[in-house]
């Protein structure tokens, strides 16, 4: 990542690597990056509005349809996030097929908004990142078993952790955990719902 880019997409390039993705390409101002199938650009926008009403515009600046998750690093990301995410229904609307999912994160607290958001886009992408089937313990919402479908070893506040997504096959629940080197669930363990 250059040097003159944001400080701010840095640090959240350096957090997403540090939970196992790998850079693919870099620009000034955004960075695609990979977890296994999963693809999520990571963009600093330049301005905290859409500047083209161009559907075609907005696909190609933002990469619409070369990531599965697009998280937008800003002062004010959420107005965006919403102009984002009509220009995806207006694109699909007119047959395209973008399914990206837009995520936007508070350049004023990227360390604890993007760890939050990495365990939603794991989560919602458990398909395109799983590496484990294993069964563990029932589901809180149905009682079938759960499935550990993603297992990652990652460092959490500098401690060895695992990172883990699992998913109940019979309702759909989710649960993003971080378990720590005491086998203590972490901090980072919002529960989901599919
Ligand atoms: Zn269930």
């Amino acid at each position: 990542m250059s040097l003159d880019s944001p400080w701010e997409l840095r640090r959240a390039v350096e957090l997403m690597e540090k939970r196992g993705f790998k850079t693919v390409e870099t620009g000034g101002n955004f960075a695609l990056m990979e977890l296994r199938r999963m693809r999520a650009v990571v963009i600093y926008p330049l301005k905290d509005y859409l500047q083209s009403p161009s559907v075609d515009d907005v696909i190609k600046e933002f990469m619409l349809d070369r990531a599965d998750s697009i998280v937008l690093v800003s002062e004010r990301p959420y107005y965006l996030s919403d102009e984002l995410n009509s220009a995806i229904e207006r694109a699909n609307l007119s047959g395209r097929a973008i399914e990206a999912r837009v995520y936007p994160v508070y350049a004023g607290d990227v360390d604890g908004q993007l760890n939050v958001t990495m365990g939603i886009m794991l989560a919602n992408n458990y398909d395109k990142v799983g590496n484990s089937d294993e069964t563990d313990g029932q589901c809180p919402s149905c009682g079938e078993h759960m499935r550990v479908v993603f297992d990652n070893r990652v460092a959490d506040e500098g401690e060895e952790a695992r990172e883990q997504v699992l998913v109940c096959k019979r309702c759909g629940l989710k649960i993003h955990r971080i378990i720590n080197g005491a086998g203590e669930a972490g901090s980072l363990a919002p529960i989901l719902h599919g």
